[in-house]
């Protein structure tokens, strides 16, 4: 590792440029000083600028990419990767979010978000945007979760998951179908009974409180969704977005169900949840909508005029029966899109090439035309375009001068690269993480021969076995409540799918 001040230099490899040939990238010399790239150079042996730096990376077969950019997950359920089946998303909320578990131990909290930072890591990803769920959401749990993430050193724009909306009813039908007496528990969020002044007072105490207490974190705000949301609430959040110049991070209709209650519940916005985020002061530059799965074509220009930006999520969208988002609609209307990886309750991987591979496909559904997204909009979105999503833009996702020092290493040895007919097609459409040999972040060597070098991983997995042992019967008891619950939960996704909506986002119907 290289501590801060020390020079590096990453001599000879392909350096991709979304701007220059991206078949075909030039081999050049990036020299880091700190955290910061303050040189890339076409390569000249580079015996004079080896000679004064402190550490040399010899890159000869390697393809350097900025590091990736998840700018959508969760690290509150990184135990529970494999425990569903491609569920109904609203099925999947009631397994997934920590307000159905008891209180989980602050060693659980660290092991959790240590697995889901090597995860990234492992896959090229060096920056997190995490909207966390923390249950119960207080100082403790704050400290742990970020302390984790310093000692990782993965880069995270960290934002804490809260609505003031409870229950049943953000969901269509649920207050209709569902036992009475479990109305309020099925809150899908940390939900507050605080007024929505104190809530966001409480948020902006903890970002006062740990904010600059490490390099590579940042802070966002994270209203869950417009539906979870008061207008009171989302005023606030505006009012504090404005003050400390926050990024703010929301779900916006993931599922037909999250559509259908903007129609049944919004018809003072026109029954649109952009409207209604637009109204209270949350929908600009630095607002990032996540899934937009069921956005409409009038709303989608809305956005692109408003410069937000969406993170698509197309592996989450599949495994919870979401749909499919409209990807060349986005891209053609100018809006700046991120990609996410989400949960590892619903995706169930945290592994960008796969997403770039699904972005890149999953337009096959409806649109023959256009050419778009190419292989280099999958990797501009998951770098360039995420980096804007999460409030990064200039800061990392691209090899340039004043750029963080954030880069993944690929080893081009690998068969995904082999015969190297094009960089952007083959990370996109050959590669799955398997190459990723050396991650830097903010300067750091974080990954070195495929091994992440800041935290013990065999002890990590040790760790992580034991705490499964009062995690997996939790698990069960929870699983168990949402099987009485189905005939229900059936009953009201049955009325959601009947509901005359003028948007579609499956095949076929
Ligand atoms: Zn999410």
């Amino acid at each position: 590792m290289s501590p801060n001040g020390k020079s590096i230099l990453i001599s000879g490899g392909l350096v991709y440029d979304d701007d220059g040939d991206t078949n075909h990238p030039v081999r050049a010399d990036i020299s880091i000083v700190g955290d910061t790239i303050v040189s890339v150079d076409p390569c000249d042996g580079g015996e004079l600028r080896a000679a004064r730096a402190d550490v040399v990376i010899d890159a000869a077969d390697r393809l350097i990419l900025p590091g990736l950019v998840n700018a959508h997950y969760h690290s509150h359920d990184a135990l529970l990767k494999g425990c569903f089946e491609t569920i109904p998303r609203e099925t999947w909320l009631l397994n997934a979010l920590p307000p159905n578990y008891k209180p989980r131990s602050l060693a659980e909290l660290r092991a959790r978000t240590l697995l889901g930072a090597v995860e990234c890591l492992r896959a090229g990803i060096t920056v997190v945007q995490d909207m966390v769920t923390l249950s119960p959401m207080d100082s403790e749990s704050v400290e742990v979760v970020l302390a984790a993430y310093a000692e990782a050193g993965i880069r995270c724009v960290f934002s804490l998951q809260v609505g003031d909306v409870h229950g049943a009813k953000v969901t269509p039908f649920w207050e209709e179908v569902l036992p009475q007496a479990v109305h309020g528990d099925l809150s899908g969020v940390v939900s507050s009974d605080e007024e929505a002044d104190l809530l966001v007072a409480r948020l902006a105490a903890f970002h006062r409180r740990f904010e600059g207490h490490c390099d590579t974190v940042t802070w966002g705000l994270a209203p869950s969704s417009p539906e979870r949301a008061t207008p009171a609430f989302l005023r606030a959040v505006a009012r504090l977005s404005d003050e400390r110049d926050l990024p703010v991070f929301t779900h916006v209709y993931e599922s037909r169900a999250t559509t259908l209650i903007a129609r049944q519940k919004f018809s003072q916005w026109g029954g649109s949840l952009v409207s209604y985020l637009d109204a209270h002061g949350v929908l600009g530059p630095r607002t990032s909508l996540a899934h937009g799965v069921w956005m409409q074509a009038s709303e989608i220009e809305k956005i692109a005029k408003a410069e937000a930006s969406v993170v698509l999520n197309p592996v989450g969208n599949l495994k919870t029966r979401s749909g499919v988002a409209p990807i060349s609609q986005y891209i053609e209307a100018g809006v700046n899109v991120g990609l996410g990886c989400d949960n590892n309750s619903c995706s169930d991987a945290q592994n960008l090439f796969q997403v770039m591979k699904a972005f890149a496909g999953l337009p096959a559904v409806s649109n023959v035309v256009s050419a778009r997204p190419t292989a280099r909009d999958a990797l501009f979105a998951a770098t360039v375009g995420g980096a804007r999503a999460i409030g990064l833009a200039n800061r990392v996702g691209r090899i340039r001068p004043g750029f963080k020092a954030d880069l993944t290493l690929l080893a081009l040895s690998d068969f995904a690269f082999v015969p190297l007919n094009s960089a952007a097609r083959q990370v996109v459409f050959s590669e799955c993480g398997r190459s990723v040999d050396t991650v830097l972040v903010n300067g750091r060597i974080v990954v070195s021969g495929g091994k992440v070098l800041t935290v013990n991983e065999a002890a990590l997995r040790h760790e992580i076995e034991v705490l499964m042992q009062e995690l997996r019967p939790e698990i069960s008891a929870v699983e168990a409540r949402t099987a009485e619950l189905r005939p229900h939960l059936h009953e009201a996704l049955r009325r959601t799918w009947e509901a005359s909506l003028e948007v579609n986002r499956y095949v076929s119907n």
